[in-house]
C-alpha cells in the first residue's frame, strides 16, 4: 500500500487476512494527517444516506466511474462499517455527517485500531521514489532502500503539481493534470466586497456564457464571493475556470425563488401598499438590510426616495441588481477547509469493478490519486472507503 491517508488505511484493513502480510509506506512521519485535520477537527465522514443515482451527481469528476464502485460499497456501508466498531455517527441538518464525538480523532482511532488488529506493517517517513514492475510483482524504490511486493495499491491523494506523481513514471500511466476544485471566486474590483459576513440562504450563482449555475448560500467575503453555490460552481466548472484563468462574469440572482418578473410585480404591488415607505429602509425579498441598501445605492435610488413614486428606470435597475448582478471574477482563494484536487489517473485505465489497472496486473488505485474529486460534504471521504474497500477487496 503506498500512502497512509483515509483512502490507504481502509484499501490495507481491507486487504489483509488470507495470511498475507500487508504494508502500508507513508512518505510523512504522520498518518491519516488530512482525515485529522477534516471537517474543520470534526471530520466530515460522509453524506446522509442517498440513492447512488443521486449521490454520484455529487462528483464533477468521476460520476459514471462511481456509479459502479457504489454498487460495491455505498454510504450505507460507511455507516455500517463505523458503527459497527463503535464509533457513532450522527446526521446534521444539511446532510453531512460526523461522529458522535465530533472529533476527527475518533476516526483516526478506529482506522489505526483496525489496522494494528489486522497486523498490518506501517512504514513512516518512506516516501517511494520510483514504483517498477518486476517478474513477480513490483519493485518499491525508497530511501530506505528496496521493497518487493506481488500486489500494489497507489493511494498516494491528490497533488497540486503533475511532479507529486512522478514515482509512477516508468508505468507510463495516464495523468490528467491536476488542477484546483473547491475555491472561491475573488472580485478585486468590487464593491460589494464591503459588505463582507453578509450571506443570502437561497442565491443562484452563474457563469456566463456557460450553463454553469448552482444554487444555495452565498456569502459576501473580505474577497470577494464565497458559500456553498459558489463552491459547487468552482467544482463543476473547475476546468472551465482554468482554461480561462480565473476571470470570469458571475451573475447573481440573491433569491432563487424569485424570477425577473417577480421580482418587477412584487415591487410594484409593494409600492402599492405602501407609497409612503422609503424604498432604502424595508429590505424586500428576506435579504439582509445592508445588502438591500447596497441594490438601491447601485440603482441610483436617493435615500429619501419614497416607494410611491420610485421611477421607472431607478426601479428597473433595482430589478437588475436582485435578479442578475455583475460581478467581474478575477483569481480565486483556495477554501481551505476542504481543499481537493482535480486530476489524476485517467479513469480509463481503471477497471471500476475492481479498482485494478488495465494496463498493469496487480496494481491497484484508491482514494484522490484517481481523477475524481466530489463537492464539500463528505462526499470525498466517502470515494476513498469506496474506493479503498474494492481496492482491498480485489486483491487475490
Ligand atoms: C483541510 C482539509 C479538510 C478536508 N475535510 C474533508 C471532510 O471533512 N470531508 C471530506 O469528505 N473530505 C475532506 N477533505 C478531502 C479529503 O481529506 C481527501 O479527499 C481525502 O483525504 C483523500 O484521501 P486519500 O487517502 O486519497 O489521500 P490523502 O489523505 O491525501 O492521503 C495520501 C497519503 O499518501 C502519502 N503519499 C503521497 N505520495 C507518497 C509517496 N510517493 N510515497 C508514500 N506516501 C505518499 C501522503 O503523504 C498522504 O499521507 C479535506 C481536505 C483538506 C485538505
Amino acid at each position: 500500500m503506498i500512502g497512509g491517508g483515509a483512502a490507504g488505511f481502509f484499501a490495507a484493513i481491507h486487504a489483509s487476512g488470507k495470511g498475507r502480510e500487508v504494508c502500508i509506506f507513508e512518505k510523512s512521519p504522520k498518518l491519516l494527517s488530512k482525515v485529522k485535520v477534516s471537517g474543520g477537527g470534526r471530520c466530515n465522514v460522509t453524506h446522509q444516506p442517498m440513492e447512488v443515482s443521486k449521490l454520484i451527481k455529487n462528483y464533477p469528476r468521476g460520476e459514471k466511474f462511481l456509479k459502479k464502485v457504489f454498487r460495491h460499497f455505498s454510504i450505507a456501508d460507511t455507516f455500517l462499517w463505523f458503527e459497527s466498531r463503535g464509533v457513532h455517527l450522527k446526521v446534521e441538518v444539511d446532510g453531512r455527517v460526523f461522529p458522535v464525538s465530533d472529533s476527527s480523532q475518533t476516526i483516526v482511532d478506529v482506522l489505526l485500531s483496525e489496522a494494528e488488529k489486522s497486523g498490518i506493517k506501517i512504514f513512516t517517513s518512506t516516501g517511494i521514489k520510483e514504483l517498477n514492475p518486476s517478474q513477480s510483482g513490483y519493485e518499491l524504490i525508497t530511501e530506505k532502500g528496496v521493497f518487493r511486493a506481488d500486489a500494489v495499491i497507489v493511494a498516494t491523494g491528490g497533488h497540486p503539481k503533475s511532479d507529486g506523481y512522478n514515482f509512477l513514471n516508468s508505468l507510463k500511466i495516464k495523468l490528467n493534470s491536476p488542477i484546483p476544485s473547491l475555491f472561491t471566486f475573488n472580485t478585486p474590483g468590487e464593491s460589494i466586497r464591503e459588505l463582507m459576513g453578509i450571506a443570502v440562504q437561497d442565491g443562484l450563482v452563474k457563469i456566463e456564457g456557460t450553463k454553469l449555475n448552482y444554487r444555495g448560500p452565498v456569502l459576501v467575503t473580505h474577497w470577494g464571493i464565497s458559500g456553498p453555490a459558489v463552491l459547487k460552481l468552482s467544482a463543476f466548472g473547475a476546468d472551465w475556470l482554468y482554461d480561462h484563468d480565473y476571470r470570469a462574469r458571475a451573475i447573481i440572482n440573491w433569491n432563487s425563488l424569485y424570477g425577473e418578473n417577480d421580482y418587477l410585480s412584487q415591487l410594484v404591488k409593494y409600492s402599492q401598499a405602501h407609497p409612503n415607505r422609503k424604498v432604502y429602509s424595508h429590505a424586500l425579498f428576506d435579504l439582509p438590510a445592508r445588502l438591500w441598501e447596497h441594490f438601491c445605492f447601485k440603482s441610483e435610488i436617493d435615500p429619501l426616495q419614497l416607494h410611491g413614486n420610485l421611477p421607472k428606470k431607478q426601479l428597473n435597475k433595482l430589478v437588475q441588481n436582485l435578479f442578475c448582478y455583475i460581478l467581474e471574477v478575477n483569481g480565486k482563494t483556495t477554501f481551505k477547509d476542504e481543499f481537493v484536487t482535480a486530476g489524476g489517473i485517467d479513469l480509463n485505465e481503471v477497471n471500476p469493478e475492481t479498482m485494478q489497472s488495465l494496463l498493469h496486473p496487480n496494481l491497484y488505485f484508491a482514494g484522490e490519486v484517481l481523477d475524481i474529486d466530489g463537492i464539500t460534504g463528505g462526499f470525498n471521504f466517502q470515494a476513498a472507503w469506496s474506493t479503498g474497500f474494492l481496492a482491498g477487496r480485489s486483491i487475490n
